[in-house]
């Protein structure tokens, strides 16, 4: 008489155990059993693989190399978002085509991390993630979002995310002291898009000026003259183009300001070559590439 609930409650704590490891491991077609993530641009992967490690398999929307501010999603977007569990943007009005990505998958239980949520946006830009103290913040959040979605795996992500900050203060430490190097004086940038404002607010470059006031508007004839004026006043010895750009207008400016130096920066999209591949390499690159130019 007795053991038949006995059964009934073996089964059902059976049934409990399938469900709990169908829970971790759901979703994840074609990921090998890993928590299916998408961010928006590729800059924000290195977030997402310093917090989850092996536990992650992440894919960005816009391709390396391609402009978060013009893109154009695909069909083969909305398949991906709707296989993942998490997706991480920027917010800020960078993303200005999500939106409908997100509501073209009809997917229900998709955490959404908003990187610049809770942080100061300056004059529309939505550039944040390029300081990395602000950087950290962005981690956070994918770190809570992480333990919420799996977490018998939160001492992991706890762990990753903490020595994840650690490096993040050691970049912010070393970009800190490669500025300093610069005279006071040169610490001036004409960049292509404005990308750089929360970075040099951070280390004290002033930004000049920037060549697309909108991303894909090219400047006018008087636009130009203006920039020429600047870099000429300010005895500017570089300019910066970016990869995902034409670098037409950038040596324009440097030609009729006699600036030999064009160099390309990284910000909206890491690079493929080794020395861009994450985060952490593209602001060290960046940063010896703006240290170099300056000095
Ligand atoms: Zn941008």
């Amino acid at each position: 008489v007795q053991s038949v609930p006995l059964k009934r409650i073996l089964a059902l704590v059976a049934i409990a155990l399938l469900s709990a490891c169908g829970g971790t491991s759901n979703g994840g077609a074609g990921t090998g059993g890993k928590i299916p993530v998408v961010t928006t641009i590729s800059t924000f992967n290195s977030f997402v693989t310093g917090v989850g490690g092996d536990l992650v398999h992440v894919q960005s929307l816009v391709p390396v190399g391609a402009s978060p501010e013009t893109y154009q999603p695909t069909p083969e977007d909305v398949a991906t978002l709707a296989h993942a569990r998490l997706l991480v943007e920027n917010g800020a009005g960078l993303e200005a085509w999500l939106a409908r990505v997100i509501g073209n998958t009809g997917s229900k239980d998709l955490v959404i991390v908003v990187g610049t949520d809770g942080l100061p946006v300056k004059n529309d830009n939505p550039h944040l993630w390029m300081d990395p103290v602000y950087a950290k913040h962005y981690v956070l959040a994918i770190r809570d979002a992480l333990v919420r979605i799996d977490p018998a795996h939160a001492n992991d992500y706890r762990t990753n995310a903490l020595r994840y900050l650690g490096k993040l203060d050691a970049l912010t430490a070393s970009i800190r002291s490669r500025i300093d190097q610069i005279p006071p004086n040169m610490r001036k940038m004409i960049v292509f898009h404005n990308a750089w404002q929360y970075y040099n607010d951070r280390f004290g470059i002033e930004t000049l000026g920037f060549i697309e006031r909108n991303p894909g508007q090219e400047p006018n004839p008087q636009q130009i003259g203006h920039l020429i004026d600047l870099a000429r006043s300010n005895h500017l010895h570089a300019i910066f183009s970016e990869p995902e750009f034409s670098p037409k207008l950038a040596q324009q400016i440097a030609g009729s300001s006699n600036i030999h130096i064009v160099d390309n920066l990284y910000d909206d999209s890491i690079g493929a070559k080794p020395e861009v591949a994450d985060y952490i390499s593209m602001l060290n690159y960046d940063t010896n590439v703006i240290v170099k130019a300056m000095r």
